[in-house]
């Protein structure tokens, strides 16, 4: 082996051991979801990686699904098909940039952000705020980028985690100002549904963030209506699922949801160390999940809580779940 390629095995022996790792906590959870990521680049706009390569990773990390979401357009869309990725487009607008799936055709930005973000809207579009506080490390947003979001219509879909530069872990102190963004939005009754992603620009950093998507079946259209609701969680390690009576996650919960209690699961086969529900910006509970692989409780809802309610499971290695928020009427 040459010496510069051992970097790239150890990688595919961290997205092995990971994989191996999900394998073992789905035995142990009941429902069943699809595992990928909506944001990666090639050598078709500023990624080191091929297709192929991507491909290969993606393969080794055992996900569902992939996509490839280039800077500068859908060139690598016939290669991707033939490897069985799907194709998304990430351009800059005013402010932010913007992730596009779902549609069969290069965009063009006019350069303003809700302009842009209505005409995805119309087209039919699945779109994102990708690292809507800026990337590690080299990027901080202005607070201009923020405030702007409170303008978009709800709900909309938002990274609340983002890979980019980042190899082996993908949560930092990027990720942890989009959750502040990402609570300061629901608090103020915004329906923000999240999305953890690697932002890939090298093979080797496929794989470290996840999203786990409740849909019925692994195809495109049926995986991004299900994020479109809401109805997925954020992961780099532990498998969570939360419900409060019958809404799930992306749902609106009625008066009559709230008596049932806040049903939560979290599962991770490294054992789990603490679960938080988070209520209206603040910790509303935390529980120590005793390095246990499954961890399960009803829990009450104070009638305090009025916009929304989430909850994160943390792995005995820190690794994380974010779900989506349940919404409150
Ligand atoms: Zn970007
Ligand atoms: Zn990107």
């Amino acid at each position: 082996m040459k010496r510069w390629a051992y970097p790239l095995r150890m990688c595919h022996l961290v997205a092995e051991a990971m994989a191996a790792r999900i394998e073992r906590s789905k035995k142990l959870f009941r429902w069943k979801f699809f595992r990928g990521d909506f944001h990666s680049h090639t050598q078709h706009s500023d990624g080191i990686g091929t297709i192929a390569e991507t491909a290969e990773m993606v393969k080794i990390a055992k996900l569902d699904f992939q996509f490839v979401t280039d800077h500068w357009g859908i060139t690598q869309a016939p290669e991707c098909r033939k490897h069985g990725l799907w194709v998304g487009q990430e351009p800059g607008t005013q402010l932010h940039h913007l992730g596009i799936l779902g549609l069969r055709r290069a965009y063009a930005p006019q350069m303003d952000f809700l302009a842009d973000c209505a005409e995805l809207q119309r087209l039919g579009a699945t779109w994102f705020v990708p690292h809507p506080t800026g990337w590690w490390p080299t990027r901080i947003y202005p607070k201009e980028a923020w405030k702007i979001l409170e303008k978009l219509p709800s709900p909309f879909l938002m990274e609340v985690c983002n890979g980019a530069s980042n190899v082996i872990n993908a949560f930092d102190f990027t990720d942890a100002s989009a959750r502040i963004l990402w609570d300061g939005l629901l608090r103020k009754g915004r329906k923000v549904h999240a999305l953890g992603n690697t932002d890939a620009h090298a093979p080797h950093s496929i794989g470290i963030v996840w999203n786990g998507v409740f849909a019925s079946r692994c195809a495109e259209r049926d995986v991004l209506a299900a994020i479109r609701a809401g109805r997925s969680f954020l992961s780099d390690g532990p498998l969570l699922q939360t419900t409060l009576g019958r809404a799930g996650m992306g749902m609106d919960a009625s008066a009559a949801d709230r008596q049932n209690g806040l049903r939560i699961t979290a599962v991770d086969s490294e054992g789990l160390r603490s679960i938080r529900v988070i209520a209206d910006g603040r910790l509303l509970m935390e529980f120590d999940a005793r390095n246990r692989p499954f961890w399960e409780r009803r829990v009450a809802l104070p009638r305090r809580v009025r916009a929304y309610v989430r909850v994160e499971a943390t792995a005995s290695d820190a690794r994380r779940a974010y779900s989506n928020p349940i919404y409150l009427r």
